[in-house]
Parts: structure tokens; C-alpha cells; sequence
């Protein structure tokens, strides 16, 4: 079965904000799908949909309809086309952070989220973030020279300081930004 594709979030399941789960019902389908989605999921009504909505009823916008959910809180974004939005918010799985995640944009769109990132996933898969995440140290934590580069040899995709990584649809450029609890 092949999970529903999301251009914002392309790999949830690599992120971790989609578990395979062979018990769990969909609380949108009422069906067991095998997969759910365990990000974030805003409501002023239901408190309890996180890991309880299937990645497809988070997809195919049934979940945000049915719930008045969202699935990423879009407010600090406003160079993106109101259709973005909606999509991010309510089509996209979102996903977790120390602090409120917020989602980079590029191109006049929103990036796509490829996950987390700490030391050895900054010289690993995602290298091609690091000077991202050095430009956000050096412009948002005021640090210069070698502490940079101890900050980044401080990061855990586990644990804090974490680096959240994107990529642009468009120019393909690594965006990253990074918080701590
Ligand atoms: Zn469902
Ligand atoms: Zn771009």
C-alpha cells in the first residue's frame, strides 16, 4: 500500500511524523490502515487526534475538514499564495519541534520538509544544509567564528539543539533552522 503523496512533507515516514501501526483506527475513516500520522494536529475542539488520523484522511483533506484540524500553524508565513497555505495547513503531515515548528518557504512556495538534523546528519545526508544552518546561528543567535561550528557539533536530531531541514521545489536550495527546548 502505498502512501499518499504530500509535496511538502515528500517522506513522512523518514521524518517520523508517519509510524506504521497495525491497531490504531483512523478516528476521520474509522478504518485500520496500518500507518499513522503522529505529528501535530491543531483543534480547538479535539484534543486527541495526533496518532489517531491515518496519513490518507490527513492527505486528502478529510481530517482538517472533519475536525476543523490543522496540521501546521501557517500564521508566520506570508510571502506564500493563500492556496499554500491551505495545502500546508491542511493537507500536509506537519511536524514536531522543541519550539513552534515553523515551516521555511523559498520561491514564493513553501519548501518541503525533509526532517531532522543534528552533527552527524549535518556531515552526513543533509551536509548540504550545514551553511544554511550556519547563516541562522550566525543571524538569529548572534554567534561568529568557532562557535558556530561548536554549536553544530552540539546538535542531536534527538535531542537539543536541533536543525530542521527543507529544500526549495524551485531553485533546490537547503533551508534549515534550528531550536532547542
Ligand atoms: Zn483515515
Ligand atoms: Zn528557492
Amino acid at each position: 500500500m502505498d502512501l499518499p503523496i504530500t509535496k511538502y512533507h515528500p517522506d513522512p515516514m523518514a521524518t517520523g511524523s508517519v509510524e506504521a501501526n497495525p491497531d490504531q483506527p483512523c478516528l476521520c475513516c474509522n478504518r485500520i490502515r496500518g500507518y499513522v500520522y503522529t505529528g501535530p494536529a491543531y483543534s480547538e475542539k479535539f484534543h486527541y487526534l495526533s496518532g489517531c488520523l491515518c496519513p490518507w484522511c490527513v492527505a486528502d483533506g478529510s481530517a482538517a475538514k472533519t475536525f476543523g484540524a490543522e496540521f501546521t500553524d501557517t500564521g508566520t508565513l506570508d510571502d506564500v499564495p493563500k492556496a499554500v497555505l491551505d495545502e500546508l495547513a491542511k493537507r500536509t503531515p506537519g511536524f514536531i519541534a522543541w519550539q513552534q515548528e515553523r515551516w521555511l518557504c523559498c520561491c514564493d512556495d513553501a519548501a518541503a520538509y525533509l526532517g531532522r538534523a543534528g552533527f552527524a546528519e549535518l556531515t552526513g545526508e543533509f551536509a548540504l544544509a550545514r551553511p544554511a544552518v550556519e547563516r541562522w546561528l550566525r543571524e538569529e543567535y548572534g554567534l561568529a567564528g568557532a562557535e558556530v561550528g561548536r554549536t553544530i557539533a552540539d546538535m542531536g536530531k534527538d535531542r537539543e539543539p536541533t536543525t530542521y531541514v527543507f529544500r526549495c521545489l524551485h531553485c533546490e536550495t537547503y533551508l534549515a533552522y534550528s531550536d532547542e527546548a
